[in-house]
């Protein structure tokens, strides 16, 4: 039995990469009577048929899942945001990494447009960016007009499954036209000389890129806590999951409890301010939210 991973799924057909190349599968009865329906990115055991085409016999378990876009196994999500227009947006950038946390995958997070932001902005990304990188996070400023970020970003790519997020118009697409010269993904400007909306891709495929896969749709278009419980929130913020073992009670959400080690930490600067202010935010979202039925 050969084994590969789903890269595409087209009409019915699961196109799956191996060592020898890529072959357009079925799946197989087994699949169905189980219940599982193959995704791009699962890691599959299939027959080969002949040089080209096979059929799909047995999925793996997959590690995680995203139902927009349809994926599993996904390694890192790239949060995009823009150093300006629209505004980089430290509130946004927290609900996105929160979202990524609470799912156990690795964020990174990629500030675009820095070729248009001003003096100003350029400084305002750049305290940012000391901020995130001391809680531990990858950030890298970009800008899709110049190229020479390309050797510094790619490694980041290497092996690993990878979805970008940010919000429309952040520049996404055309960071990945960029990393990879022989892309030619939709961007806003492309929409707009065919006089449409941008391209809504209804399919899914990992493109190669250096020496990794990356999803050509974004992720993590529904931004609701939709999932998380309000303890599950602290943990979802690295800086505050290194200090709560050491607040006083145990289910400490770190807002009105005395003796709570992560306010202790923001009082001391340890936490920066605007990311507990941002937690504060969530967890009244998440407090609010109405009950699903
Ligand atoms: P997406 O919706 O996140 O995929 O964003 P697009 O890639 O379509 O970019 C939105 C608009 O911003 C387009 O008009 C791009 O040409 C422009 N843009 C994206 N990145 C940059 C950048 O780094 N510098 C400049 N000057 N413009 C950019
Ligand atoms: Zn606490």
């Amino acid at each position: 039995m050969a084994t590969g991973r789903i890269i595409k799924a087209l009409s019915g057909f699961y196109y799956v990469q191996s060592n020898e190349g890529v072959y357009a599968c079925r799946g197989r009865g087994v699949l169905r009577n189980k219940k599982i329906t193959p995704l791009v990115g699962d890691f599959v055991e299939f027959e080969v048929r002949n040089e080209n085409e096979g059929y799909i016999m047995k999925v793996k378990d997959r590690s995680n899942e995203l139902i927009r876009p349809p994926v599993a196994n996904i390694n890192q999500v790239c949060i995009v945001n823009a150093a300006t227009s629209p505004d980089f947006n430290p509130l946004l950038l927290d609900r996105f990494l929160v979202l990524i946390e609470s799912k156990h995958i690795q964020p990174i997070i990629f500030i675009s447009k820095m070729d248009l932001a001003t003096s100003e902005e350029k400084e305002r990304v750049k305290e940012y960016q000391a901020a995130y990188r001391d809680i531990g996070y990858e950030v890298e400023l970009l800008s899709s007009k110049e190229s020479e970020w390309i050797y510094e970003v790619l490694p980041y790519f290497k092996d690993k499954v990878s979805v970008f997020a940010g919000q429309s118009g952040v520049g996404k697409s055309s960071l990945l036209n960029t990393l990879d010269p022989n892309l030619f993904l939709e961007t806003a400007e492309i929409s707009k000389s065919l006089g449409r909306g941008k391209h809504t891709t209804r399919h899914v495929e990992l493109l190669t890129i250096g020496e990794g896969l990356v999803a050509d749709t974004p992720g993590f278009s529904v931004l609701e806590f939709s999932d998380l419980e309000t303890e599950d929130l602290g943990v979802c913020f690295p800086e505050i999951r290194r200090h709560m073992p050491d607040c006083k009670f145990r289910g400490c959400l770190h807002d009105k409890e005395p003796k709570c080690a992560v306010k202790a930490a923001v009082d001391d600067g340890e936490i920066a301010a605007f990311r507990y202010q941002h937690y504060l935010r969530f967890l009244e979202e998440i407090k609010t939210r109405k009950p699903r039925y």
